[in-house]
């Protein structure tokens, strides 16, 4: 036993897989261990354990966005597009959710990204040659995965990125050996991307669902999709510049029935942001207990829902050091009431949160 180790009795575990009966975890350092006992003790009071929640859709500004997600039970969190200069102070402290940034996007002249959004012109990616110059400008800044802004180019014109360019930004990445994330929220950007080969196609279009054709070419290509219907619940309720009137949330609601259907990875995310540029505040942590009852709607058992913001996330997105209550992976750690395997809602009555062994909350 070490000088600092703590147990946590009485408690169901919810291991990635399913939930144990009542037992007891330990937490050495910063990890699970297979020890039973502890210098100190938590009365889980039969509550349930849930590894910490993965969201892997937000924008980072500060140390507030990382704390509501400590209080929330979000232990880690995936940047979709932010300044990276301002949070490298932000990593490793002890107490806030660890978490890992795209930087800048790439967007095509004239789009919402550096119009509206605030991000430099070095977001711009002029053609297919600039692709190379674009994603090792990110990598010298330290992004841990490319980003690329896809659009439809009948709505958006020049103001969207051109196939060719979006394929030239993949073919650079995968060649950097960096996983592409996609911007898309119409069926035509949806298809650009995945005819580009990305690897994870982020938001759920809301201008029409998918139809069987090109959920089959997704499955078949292993892509994962991200689609944060909290976000698209938003966006369908008002008028954009990217999108033709008459969007729906059920196009995104049915999209991920489909999705999921097929086999394809669906996982949680939220697109939750503070920033003020953002047409929409969605709330970092919050957020995420959300998007997992709409998961539960679209046709996710409670279960694969968890799975969503746990285990699958980790195993498919590099993160396999957490997102299960297994010896050895990071104690990152919910406590709740009740069982959300049963009923979802129930990750939202938080008793404890631990990042990486330290407890938060
Ligand atoms: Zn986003």
């Amino acid at each position: 036993m070490t000088a600092a180790s703590t147990a946590i009795t009485n408690v169901r575990v919810f291991d990635g897989q399913q939930v144990s009966e009542p037992r007891t975890v330990v937490v050495e350092g910063a990890l699970i261990a297979s020890a039973t006992t502890a210098t100190t003790t938590v009365d889980g009071q039969g509550g349930t354990l849930l590894p910490g929640l993965i969201d892997a859709h937000v924008h980072l500004i500060d140390r507030a966005d990382l704390a509501k997600g400590a209080d929330t039970g979000v232990t880690t969190m995936l940047d979709m597009a932010s300044h990276l200069e301002r949070l490298a102070h932000l990593h490793g402290l002890p107490d806030l959710p660890d978490f890992r940034s795209a930087g800048i996007p790439a967007s095509a002249a004239g789009g919402m990204q550096t119009t509206r959004m605030g991000f430099p012109l070095s977001s711009i990616v002029s053609g297919p040659a600039d692709a190379e110059r674009f994603v090792t400008e990110r990598l010298a800044e330290g992004s841990d995965y490319i980003k690329i802004i896809v659009e439809d180019p009948h709505i958006m014109g020049t103001a969207a990125l051109d196939a060719g360019t979006i394929a030239a930004l993949v073919a650079s990445a995968h060649a950097h050996h960096q996983r592409v994330f996609a911007h898309v929220t119409t069926v035509p950007a949806v298809q650009m991307a995945t005819n580009a080969g990305v690897d994870v196609l982020t938001h759920a279009p809301i201008d029409a669902p998918l139809d069987d054709a090109l959920v089959a070419q997704i499955k078949a290509q292993g892509i994962i999709s991200v689609p944060t219907l909290v976000m698209m619940r938003s966006v369908a309720a008002l008028a954009l510049p990217t999108h033709r009137p008459g969007s729906d949330f059920g196009h995104a609601l049915a999209s991920v029935r489909a999705l999921h259907h097929a086999g394809v990875p669906v996982l949680a995310g939220t697109d939750a942001s503070s920033t003020p540029n953002s047409p929409f505040r969605i709330a970092h942590g919050t957020a995420l207990h959300e998007e997992l009852e709409l998961f539960v709607s679209a046709g996710l058992s409670p279960t694969e829902a968890l799975q969503s913001a746990t285990i699958r996330c980790a195993d498919l997105l590099d993160l396999s050091d957490r997102g299960a209550i297994i010896p050895g992976r990071r104690a990152d750690l919910v406590l709740v009431t009740g069982d959300p395997t049963a009923d979802i809602r129930a990750t939202r009555a938080i008793q404890g949160v631990w990042i990486a062994g330290t407890r938060v909350r």
